[in-house]
């Protein structure tokens, strides 16, 4: 999707204070009708239409008149508040290149005032699990709030939330600087995720290293559910760095023995596929699949479990409650990076409403675009004003 942050500068406050108004209104309102932004944003002599239709030419709002008539937020519109309240805070100044789609977000560089290069992860819970979500639909009707973006606000919090506590545990994740409505910045990763890996000089180190991680994390009482070579990144020295947490779960899951054993058997797999590694204990099942016999040289979940820590409960003390783990699992937990599917993309909230209202290209109302050396457009002239924005931190 395209990011054209340059169209931030151009937004007066006005425009940020309707942006907000069916923000909240989206609290309670799947559409949010027109009346009621007014109502929130309460701009003079009916500004707020106005401003409605300024917002709607960049794709910031998606309107719906099918029911009756009313606006919600696109994907880029949530984005642009949850970046002006980031950069407000001082935590950025610029955004820069996309590093990657995710599964289930877009990651882009940003920079620094100093010019130190950090990394912002935009969760888009429902992109790809809208078969979840309208599976879910039962659940959803009664709870018009539970929408892409509080599940999407949901993983990025979870995302932060685990990942400091895993810094502060001594795990090697990246640093987690801040986080606002479904954007999470932390430190930028030097090194390429391990599935670009062709050639190690040490795979015996470094895959002794990477199941190590798998089984402190248990010892610590948490799964990462999602651990296999797209969400390891590994440097020049061969260091890892593992990523992607919001779909963790605690030990004491009930499907948390499945879930080990798959994050294990993907390390196995990968390292025995990729790096031709073997590990003796192998032998060929009736059915011609690979199974393991030596349990030995594998972790069991058991023999972890019975030392494991509590930084699951620690967690949850974090900010990161019960009630919002059990939301969000009922949309993330299970699927992994490698067997979800695409069908889905582009879809922002699971709802097909004959979406042209988003990851088109800009129509050139404004200028052209300003970018500076590095490749950042420089989101300076945003106005310093927090007042208008409703943040969910
Ligand atoms: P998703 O949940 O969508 O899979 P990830 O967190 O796994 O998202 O990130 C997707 C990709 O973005 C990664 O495979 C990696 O290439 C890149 N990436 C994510 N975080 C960082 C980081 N901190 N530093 C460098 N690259 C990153
Ligand atoms: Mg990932």
């Amino acid at each position: 999707m395209k990011l054209d942050v340059d169209v931030l500068r151009y937004l007066s406050k006005d425009d940020f204070r309707v942006l907000t108004a069916v923000e909240m209104g989206m609290r309670n309102h799947e559409i949010v009708p027109a009346e009621l932004v007014d109502r929130i944003a309460s701009l003079k002599h009916g500004g707020t239409y106005k401003v409605l239709k300024n917002l709607l030419r960049h794709k910031l709002l998606h309107h719906d008149s099918s029911k009756y008539d009313g606006f919600r937020l696109t994907y880029l519109g949530y984005d642009f508040l949850a970046i002006k309240t980031l950069v407000n805070r001082g935590v950025f100044t610029a955004v820069g290149r996309q590093l990657g789609v995710g599964k289930e977000s877009d990651i882009f560089e940003v920079a620094c005032e100093d010019g130190t290069v950090l990394v912002m992860k935009l969760h888009r819970l429902g992109r790809t699990s809208f078969r979840a979500v309208k599976s879910k639909r039962d659940y959803l009707r009664h709870r018009s709030s539970y929408n892409w973006l509080y599940l999407s606000r949901l993983a990025a919090l979870k995302e932060f939330a685990f990942m400091k506590a895993l810094e502060e545990h001594g795990f090697p994740v990246p640093n987690a600087v801040d986080c606002n409505r479904h954007c999470v910045i932390m430190s930028l990763v030097q090194g390429y995720p391990l599935v670009q890996v062709k050639e190690l000089q040490n795979p015996e180190t470094v895959f002794n290293s990477i199941l190590g991680i798998v089984v402190r994390l248990a010892e610590h009482g948490l799964i990462h559910c999602d651990f296999n070579e797209f969400n390891i990144m590994i440097d020049d020295d061969e260091k890892i760095t593992m990523i992607d947490f919001p779909q963790m779960v605690s030990v004491s899951h009930r499907n948390a023995q499945m879930y080990f054993d798959r994050d294990v058997e993907c390390i196995f797999k990968f390292f025995r596929k990729r790096f031709n590694m073997s590990f003796q204990e192998t032998v060929d099942d009736a059915d011609g699949s690979d199974i393991d016999t030596d349990e030995s040289s594998r972790p069991t979940f058991s023999s972890i479990c019975k030392a494991s820590g509590s930084l699951d409960k620690e967690l949850a003390a974090s900010g990161f409650t019960r009630k919002d783990q059990d939301d969000i699992e009922k949309f993330i937990g299970g699927g992994t990076e490698k067997d979800i599917g695409s069908d889905d993309e582009g879809n922002d909230d699971g709802k097909d409403t004959g979406s042209d209202d988003e990851g088109t290209d800009n129509e050139h109302a404004f200028e052209s675009n300003e970018t500076d050396v590095n490749g950042f457009g420089s989101l300076r002239l945003v106005e310093k004003d927090e007042s208008t924005s409703n943040c969910n931190k």
